[in-house]
């Protein structure tokens, strides 16, 4: 039950990582939760279903800044290829694929009212917020879903292929490195909940798909990263890789919440609705246990000589406060409407906390350390606050109080940001690919510097896609695998 999935995973250390960042100096030292899913499909299975193609713009930059292979007329049949959309196929759409992407089956009359509202402020109102034109649209999202039901990653894939003989899941198995023969991948090392560890040998090729944390942290727990740092960590250096763990990214986030006259999610938050909620989701997959957490989705530019999205907005029918334990439901009625930075100019980074595979990863945020991208966020609260002035959201609005009317001045948002905004949920970039020798991965995301070893998940961004992530790290599988099945793995 999608609602309840969104509910139960978060925090619980069987199905979620559950990370912390370190304190955030560009944030008044904050420090963050970051959720990870720790189950089968990875965070696809705990995240909130939003299906989001990154940008023509994002793929056709990659290629610009040395990817070849990576524009978007190259990746698109990659999307199509994983896709079973809802809506139909076409020149940009898929169908067949093993992927279901689904309208949402619950739409809040509010949450048309804004998509209205967008309109009225300059947005042009699209059936498909995934079609390739990507900016200054808004529309209702699409999910990974079928007939209301979550589809992570496993699900789509993985469930169907359990019965060939050449696949075999070692469930509560965690890699501890990758071993070598020389310069070449020969296996990995992992150990279950017996401790005890055990090893894999590798005939052709080993693919890290850890995520942006997990992949990062076993490169460099089997020897390839900044020399210095590994050597701190009294690690034996295979191959100095200076860029592993840098360039870390997220879409750095705010929320705009408005009290309203008319029943949200905050309303239905008790025993008997929640009761009801399941009951309605069990019988006919509606409703809003099948509602993804945003429902309205919008991408803008807050430069209009650039003709990329550098915003995504979002909108859901209840006003939540993101703390640090994840988001709070109000208690009365509301709304949120959601600014996140696309493109965004901060990078972070991680490292490893000790050359123990059991502890985590140090993550450095950083994620407002580029002012202008504060601006942008500013830009968006200010883009949000002339939405909800207009009708027909207007007349349902009883006023803002996040940011609230004490906030209008630029330094003033600013200053609030630092103290509330965070990330989306969204890392990526750790093992970048590019053409320098430096990059962490060749644009086949080969790890260079050594043979037989793959990365392949939202680490191997240069630039984080002006989307949610999952749609895209999906296609990357698709890609890599149709390029290995061509080429054979080297
Ligand atoms: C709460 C939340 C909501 C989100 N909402 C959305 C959304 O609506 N739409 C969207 O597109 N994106 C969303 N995201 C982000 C998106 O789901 C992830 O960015 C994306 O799934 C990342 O894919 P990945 O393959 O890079 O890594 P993951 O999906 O994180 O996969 C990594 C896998 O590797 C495993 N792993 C890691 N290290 C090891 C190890 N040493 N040994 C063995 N296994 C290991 C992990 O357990 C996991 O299964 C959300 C994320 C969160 C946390």
């Amino acid at each position: 039950m999608p609602g309840l999935s969104q509910l139960v995973t978060y925090g619980d250390p069987r199905f979620d990582w559950a990370y912390w960042s370190q304190p955030d100096p560009t944030r008044n030292g904050r420090i963050d939760y970051m959720p990870r899913g720790r189950v089968m499909g990875g965070t696809s299975s705990i995240n909130a279903m939003s299906f989001i193609r990154g940008s023509k713009e994002d793929f056709d930059h990659w290629s610009e800044i040395g990817n070849p292979g990576w524009d978007f007329d190259s990746v698109l049949p990659f999307f199509k290829k994983s896709e079973d959309y809802e809506g139909g196929a076409s020149p940009e759409r898929g169908t067949g694929g093993p992927q279901p992407v689904s309208f949402i089956r619950h739409r809040h009359n509010l949450s048309e009212a804004f998509i209205q509202s967008c309109v009225k402020a300059g947005m042009q109102r699209v059936s498909d917020i995934n079609q390739t034109s990507h900016d200054g649209i808004i529309s209702y999202n699409q999910v990974s879903q079928r007939d209301g039901s979550r589809y992570g990653a496993a699900r789509s894939y993985l469930w169907g292929a359990t019965k060939r003989s050449n696949l075999v899941v070692l469930k509560h198995a965690q890699a501890s490195c990758v071993t070598f023969d020389g310069k070449r991948a020969s296996g990995v090392s992992y150990f279950r909940r017996d401790k005890r560890e055990s090893h894999l040998k590798a005939r052709r090729a080993v693919i890290l798909s850890g995520g942006a944390f997990g992949s990062a942290q076993l490169l460099m727990l089997s020897g390839i990263g900044p020399r210095d740092h590994l050597t701190e960590m009294g690690i034996r250096v295979i191959h100095d890789s200076p860029n592993v763990g840098k360039n870390l990214q997220d879409h750095a986030s705010s929320g705009h919440q408005e009290r309203v006259n008319v029943p949200t999610f905050n309303d239905r938050n008790t025993f008997i609705y929640r009761t009801l909620i399941g009951l309605q989701w069990f019988l006919t997959g509606r409703g809003i246990a099948s509602s993804p957490f945003a429902q309205v989705v919008g991408n803008c530019s807050n430069d209009t000589d650039e003709q990329i999205s550098r915003l995504q907005i979002l909108f859901t029918p209840g006003g939540f406060e993101l703390g640090v334990e994840g988001p709070k439901l109000f208690k009365q009625s509301a709304v949120a409407g959601l600014v996140n930075v696309h493109r965004p100019y901060s990078r972070g980074e991680v490292r490893l906390s000790s050359s123990d595979p059991r502890q985590k990863i140090a993550i450095f945020p950083n994620l407002l350390s580029d002012r202008r991208d504060a601006e942008t966020l500013v830009w968006g609260h200010r883009l949000l606050r002339r939405v909800f002035s207009q009708e027909p959201i207007a007349k349902y609005s009883m006023g803002e109080f996040r940011p609230g009317k004490d906030v209008n001045t630029d330094d003033e948002f600013i200053s609030y940001l630092r103290g509330v905004a965070s990330g989306c949920y969204h890392p990526a970039g750790t093992c970048a690919m590019g053409n320098s020798p430096s990059a962490v991965l060749d644009p086949s995301l080969r790890v260079r510097g050594v043979e037989g070893l793959y990365v392949c998940d939202a680490s191997i961004m240069p630039v984080i896609v002006s989307a949610n992530l999952s749609a895209n790290c999906i296609m990357f599988g698709e890609k890599l695998s149709a390029e290995l099945m061509k080429k054979g793995a080297r």
